[in-house]
């Protein structure tokens, strides 16, 4: 067992870092403040990704991404997690390896212009009647001549004002439940289609979250992604990575950053005549956190890496979610902690770091749900989550 970075991987790691450093954290305030990023300061974070090959890291080289394993990639998420969450998305792309399972023909039309940063999507599978219990999607799609018509309505979709396209799931065979699920792509302008409003948001400033409505939108078979019937199953054996990559390495990295900057105030703040840092409950803060981001970032490896050797890792990725969210939670309460009055300010990026950590816990599945996953695996026999002997 060899956890030391090679050349390459050492220069990934520094390459992002300093990106994100040099490119992407100036723009913080601006966003946070204005809840907005400009359309031409976006494309331009695009072409810089892009030019240092950072752009859709996470794809396969044969589609024109920078095939990382999955170590790797989780080595570069973790760095870009450093900055915020719609600067993250136009530098990195979020391009889901859920359009690796397309067709040869939407690979050209949606997978190829997507890795190449010139159009960008979201998933859409939350509606207001069905967040958790994914299976209950009342929207549907019913067959029509050689396509689909498909109606209904999502909620919550990330980056649906900048997105052209959508993966949706929608109901296909009523009579099959979860199996009567499929995924669709629908493009922005379809007739019927209508992105509707941003709904606002606790933190995560700049990003849109936003409703969407589909009144008999006409698709065709070329519009369907995976097989009829396979949506949730689809969703499910691309989604995983997509969880541990966004979730877990970004939550390291943004709790690192927060580590950084509670050791500098409390080598700097003075109190009693002395550093706040010398006194034993702040510096019980301080190991707390250290000892719970270094524990999820080695677990992650862990993970990461029975990926890349082709193993089953389901309950490890819920594992590691639930691990990741709340180790962030914590890191992030006690630098406003540390911080005192300044960590509630909004002078300091601290609070901002406490809003927008508070959604790793419920998006991408709660931190409820992937308990479920994890003791329902473990239920049926499977101890190599906490046993990796067994
Ligand atoms: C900022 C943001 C961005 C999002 N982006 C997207 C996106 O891009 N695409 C998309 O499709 N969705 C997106 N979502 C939706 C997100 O995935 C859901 O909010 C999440 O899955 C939870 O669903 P829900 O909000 O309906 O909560 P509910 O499912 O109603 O859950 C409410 C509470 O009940 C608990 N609960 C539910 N069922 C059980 C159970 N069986 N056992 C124990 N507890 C349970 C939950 O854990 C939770 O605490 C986003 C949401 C937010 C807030």
């Amino acid at each position: 067992m060899d956890f030391t970075l090679t050349e390459e991987q050492r220069l990934l790691v520094e390459t992002i870092r300093e990106f994100v450093r040099r490119e992407l954290k100036p723009l913080e305030e601006g966003v946070e403040t204005s809840g907005y990023l400009a359309d031409e300061v976006a494309s331009e974070i695009q072409e810089k990704s892009r030019g240092l090959g950072l752009y859709a890291i996470n794809i396969p080289r044969e589609f024109g991404g920078g095939g990382l394993s999955v170590l790797e990639w989780m080595m570069a998420e973790e760095q870009f997690g450093r900055t915020s969450d719609i600067l993250i998305r136009r530098a990195f792309g979020n391009v889901y390896e859920i359009l690796l399972e397309a067709s040869e023909k939407q690979k050209q039309t949606y997978l190829l212009p997507a890795v190449r940063g010139e159009r960008t999507f979201s998933i859409a599978f939350t509606e207001p009647e069905a967040g958790s219990d994914a299976a209950a999607i009342k929207t549907k799609a019913e067959r029509s001549g050689k396509g689909w018509i498909l109606n209904g309505a999502k909620h919550f979709i990330s980056d649906g004002l900048f997105s052209d396209f959508f993966v949706v799931t929608a109901v296909t065979d009523p009579a099959t439940g979860a199996r009567g699920i499929s995924t669709f792509i629908v493009e922005k302008g379809m007739t019927g289609f209508t992105v509707g409003r941003d709904q606002p948001m606790m933190g995560l400033r700049g990003t849109s979250h936003v409703e969407m409505q589909f009144k008999d939108v006409v698709l065709s078979n070329d519009h369907l992604l995976g097989h009829e019937g396979q949506g949730l199953k689809l969703a499910l054996a691309t989604l995983g990575r997509v969880r541990l990559a966004q979730v877990v390495a970004r939550s390291i990295g943004k709790a690192t950053l927060v580590m950084d900057q509670c050791l500098d105030y409390a080598r700097e703040r003075r109190q009693f005549g002395a550093p706040i840092g010398d006194f034993q409950m702040v510096q019980q803060m301080l190991a707390d956190s250290a000892m719970e981001i270094n524990a999820t970032r080695l677990a992650l490896w862990h993970t990461a890496s029975r990926l890349d050797a082709g193993e089953e890792v389901r309950g490890s990725i819920s594992m590691m979610k639930v691990q990741a969210a709340e180790m962030m939670g914590r890191v992030v309460d006690r630098a406003v902690q540390i911080f005192g009055g300044a960590g509630y300010c909004r002078d300091l990026p601290i609070e901002r770091y406490y809003r927008d950590a508070r959604i790793y816990r419920i998006y991408d599945g709660t931190s409820e749900i992937h308990r479920a996953v994890l003791a329902k695996q473990m239920m049926r026999g499977d101890s190599s989550v906490y046993d990796i002997y067994g």
